[in-house]
C-alpha cells in the first residue's frame, strides 16, 4: 500500500514535529525534505557549487543531522533552494520516497503543490512570526547554539520572504490543503488534530 501525507509550512511552524508523530502513529516512513536543501547548503559553505552538490546528493549527506540544523546552514539552504536546477535535481528522490510501500510522510515547502500534488492528505501548518521565532530560538539555545531571539526572528523573516517570493516552487498552501494554525495549540492537540484528519481520509 502507498499512502502519502504532504505537510508544508514556514520554518518552525511545527510541521516537523507533526510529521514525525504522524509517521510514528501510522507506521509510515518520514522524510524531512528541508534536510536535502540543508545538505546542499552545507556543501556550498564548503565551496561546492550548489547545482553540482544537489545532483550528487545521497542519503549519506543527510547525516549527522545536528551539523545541518544550524542557522547558517539554513540560510545557505534557502539561497540554494531558490535555484531551479537545484530543485529539479532533488525531485526524483522525494517522489520515490513518497511512493514507498507502507506509506510516507514528507514535510517541506512544496510537497503538496509540486512534489506530490496527488498526495492523499495535505496539511499546511502555520503559526505567527513571534511564536515561530520563540520556538526556534528555544530549540537552538537548548542545543547550546550562540543565538539571540532577535537574531533568530530576523533569520526566519528573511528565509520566509525568500521561500515565499522565489519564482520556482514558492512556499504556499495547496488549494486542497487543510490549514493547521499551531500558534495557540498545545503540540499534543495539533498532533491529535492531524491524526484525525488522516483517519477521516483513510475511512
Ligand atoms: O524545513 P527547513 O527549515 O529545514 O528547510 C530549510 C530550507 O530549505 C528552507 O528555508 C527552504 O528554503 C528550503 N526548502 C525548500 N523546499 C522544501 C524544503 C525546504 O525550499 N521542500
Amino acid at each position: 500500500m502507498s499512502f502519502t501525507i504532504a505537510i508544508d509550512g514556514p520554518a518552525a511552524a511545527g510541521k516537523g514535529t507533526i510529521a514525525r508523530a504522524l509517521a510514528a502513529h501510522f507506521g509510515f516512513g518520514h522524510l524531512d525534505t528541508g534536510l536535502l536543501y540543508r545538505a546542499v547548503g552545507r556543501q556550498v559553505i564548503g565551496g561546492t557549487d550548489a547545482i553540482a552538490a544537489a545532483q550528487a546528493l545521497t542519503a549519506d549527506d543527510l547525516h549527522p543531522e545536528d551539523a545541518l540544523r544550524t542557522a547558517e546552514v539554513a540560510r545557505f539552504a534557502s539561497q540554494a533552494a531558490a535555484i531551479p536546477q537545484v530543485r529539479t535535481a532533488l525531485v526524483d528522490f522525494q517522489r520515490a520516497f513518497a511512493r514507498r510501500a507502507g506509506g510516507a510522510v514528507l514535510d517541506g515547502r512544496d510537497i503538496g503543490t509540486v512534489i506530490c500534488p496527488d498526495a492523499d492528505v495535505k496539511l499546511f501548518v502555520t503559526a505567527t512570526d513571534d511564536v515561530r521565532a520563540t520556538r526556534r530560538y528555544e530549540e537552538l539555545a537548548a542545543k547550546g547554539h550562540d543565538v539571540t531571539l532577535e537574531g533568530v526572528a530576523q533569520d526566519l523573516r528573511q528565509r520566509d520572504a525568500r521561500d515565499a517570493g522565489r519564482s520556482t516552487a514558492p512556499l504556499h498552501a495547496a488549494d486542497d490543503a487543510v490549514l493547521l494554525d499551531t500558534s495557540c495549540l498545545p503540540i499534543g492537540d495539533a498532533i491529535a488534530g492531524a491524526i484525525a484528519i488522516v483517519e477521516q481520509v483513510m475511512g
